[in-house]
C-alpha cells in the first residue's frame, strides 16, 4: 500500500514547465534562477529544473540549501530571503550569493567572507513599490556605494521584487525604472552591474508583450516552473503543464449524516463559524489530511462533483454523493494545489513526498 496522505510530483512535467519558461527568458537574453522554496528544496524538483535549463536554484532557508548540497546537487545557489544578522556566517558558508538591503548585513556577509577568504555576491534589493524587502530607490546610491568597496563581497546586481505582498502588477514603467538605477549607478561608481533582475512569475506577460528592458537579464522563478502559471491573475502559462503536483488523502469514514449540524451552535476548534448548506441527506466522508497538512482554501477535488464542507487540524470532511457506491473505507481521493497549498504539503511532516517519472514513483533524489 502507499503511504497516505502523499503529495506525488511529476519531475518529467516539472522539467518540462521549466524548459518553456527557460525557453521564453532565454529568448529574451534572461537567465533564470530556479525557486526551489515552495518545495522545501526537494532535491528531486531542484534536479528537475536544472535538467529544465534553469541557471542556478535559489531558496529562502538555508536549512533547503543545505538539503539540496547534501544531497549532491551541484549548482551555484542564492539565498532569495534576506540573510539574518545572526546567521551571516552560515550564509557565506553554504551559499554563494544572497538578497540583500540592509547596510549592517553587507557589512557582516563583508566580514564573514573576508575571513573564510571567500566572495560572496550580493544582489541588492530595490523597492519599488510592492513594499516587501529592499531599498527605497532614494537610499540605494549611498548603498551600493557602500557595498562596492567593502572586501569580501562582490556587487552581482541589482534586484526588483513585484507581486508577492501588495500584488503590485509588473509594468514596462517598473523595468525601465530599475534599468535607470542600475545605470546612474554605473555611472556614479564606475561599476558593471552584471545582473539586472526584474522578474518572477508576476513578470511573463510583461515579458512575452516584449515589454521588458533589454538590460534585464536576470529571473527567479518558482511558481510558473511548478504550478504552470503567471501570478497576476494565476493564468496557465501556455506550454506548461498545471498538474504537476497532486495530494491524495485515505477515506477514514464515509457514512450518510445530514447535510445541517444538529443542536445548538458556537465557534468551531479554529474559531470560526461555518456555514452549511440545505441538501437533505448526504455521503459524508472523513480523509486524513487536514489543516495541519495543507491550505485547504487551496485545494480542488480532482473528482467532479466532490464538494469540501471544511476541515479540522487532521481531517477533511466531504460531501461525496457524487460518489455513492463508487468509494470505499481506504480508498483514495485526489487534489489538485495551489501554491499556498503546496507549500503549506510540502511542509508538513505528515505528508509523504512521492517523485515519479512516467508515472512511476521514483526514489527522493529523483533517480
Ligand atoms: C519566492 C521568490 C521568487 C519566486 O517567486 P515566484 O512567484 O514563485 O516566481 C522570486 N524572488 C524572490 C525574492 C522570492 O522571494
Amino acid at each position: 500500500m502507499m503511504p497516505s496522505p502523499r503529495l506525488t510530483f511529476d519531475l518529467d512535467r516539472i522539467e518540462h514547465n521549466a524548459r518553456t519558461i527557460t525557453g521564453l527568458c532565454g529568448d529574451h537574453g534572461i537567465r533564470v534562477t530556479g525557486v526551489t522554496k515552495c518545495v522545501c528544496g526537494h532535491p528531486a524538483v531542484a534536479r528537475a529544473m536544472l535538467r529544465g535549463g534553469v541557471a542556478d536554484i535559489g531558496d529562502s532557508r538555508l536549512e533547503n540549501i543545505r538539503r539540496m548540497r547534501e544531497a549532491g546537487i551541484e549548482s551555484p545557489f542564492v539565498l532569495v530571503r534576506l540573510p539574518p544578522l545572526s546567521g551571516a556566517e552560515q550564509v557565506v558558508e553554504c551559499t554563494d550569493a544572497s538578497l540583500n538591503s540592509e547596510p549592517a548585513l553587507l557589512r557582516r556577509l563583508s566580514v564573514a567572507a573576508d575571513d573564510r577568504g571567500q566572495v560572496h555576491e550580493v544582489m541588492l534589493m530595490v523597492d519599488l513599490g510592492d513594499l516587501r524587502e529592499g531599498l527605497w530607490p532614494s537610499d540605494l546610491p549611498s548603498v551600493v556605494a557602500e557595498a562596492a568597496q567593502l572586501p569580501g563581497i562582490r556587487v552581482r546586481g541589482l534586484g526588483v521584487n513585484l507581486a508577492c505582498f501588495a500584488g503590485v502588477v509588473p509594468t514596462e514603467k517598473h523595468m525601465n525604472r530599475l534599468v535607470s538605477l542600475a545605470e546612474e549607478i554605473e555611472e556614479s561608481l564606475g561599476i558593471e552591474l552584471a545582473y539586472i533582475s526584474g522578474l518572477n512569475s508576476s513578470g511573463l506577460e510583461l515579458l512575452e508583450a516584449g515589454s521588458v528592458h533589454p538590460r534585464v537579464n536576470h529571473a527567479r522563478i518558482g511558481e510558473a516552473i511548478l504550478l504552470g502559471r503567471e501570478t497576476t491573475q494565476r493564468r496557465p502559462w501556455p506550454g506548461t503543464h498545471q498538474d504537476a503536483f497532486t495530494l491524495h488523502a485515505e477515506v477514514l469514514e464515509l457514512k450518510t449524516k445530514p447535510s445541517q449540524p444538529v443542536g445548538e451552535r458556537g465557534e468551531d476548534a479554529f474559531g470560526g463559524t461555518p456555514r452549511f448548506e440545505e441538501r437533505g441527506d448526504i455521503l459524508h466522508a472523513l480523509l486524513n489530511v487536514g489543516r495541519e497538512d495543507v491550505d485547504v482554501a487551496g485545494i480542488t477535488p480532482l473528482v467532479p462533483g466532490v464538494r469540501i464542507l471544511g476541515a479540522s487540524s487532521g481531517y477533511l470532511i466531504l460531501d461525496v454523493s457524487a460518489l455513492a457506491g463508487k468509494l470505499r473505507i481506504g480508498g483514495e481521493l485526489t487534489f489538485a494545489l495551489n501554491y499556498s497549498a503546496l507549500l503549506r504539503a510540502m511542509t508538513s511532516e505528515y505528508v509523504k513526498k512521492q517523485p515519479v517519472r512516467n508515472g512511476v514513483p521514483v526514489n527522493s533524489r529523483g533517480v
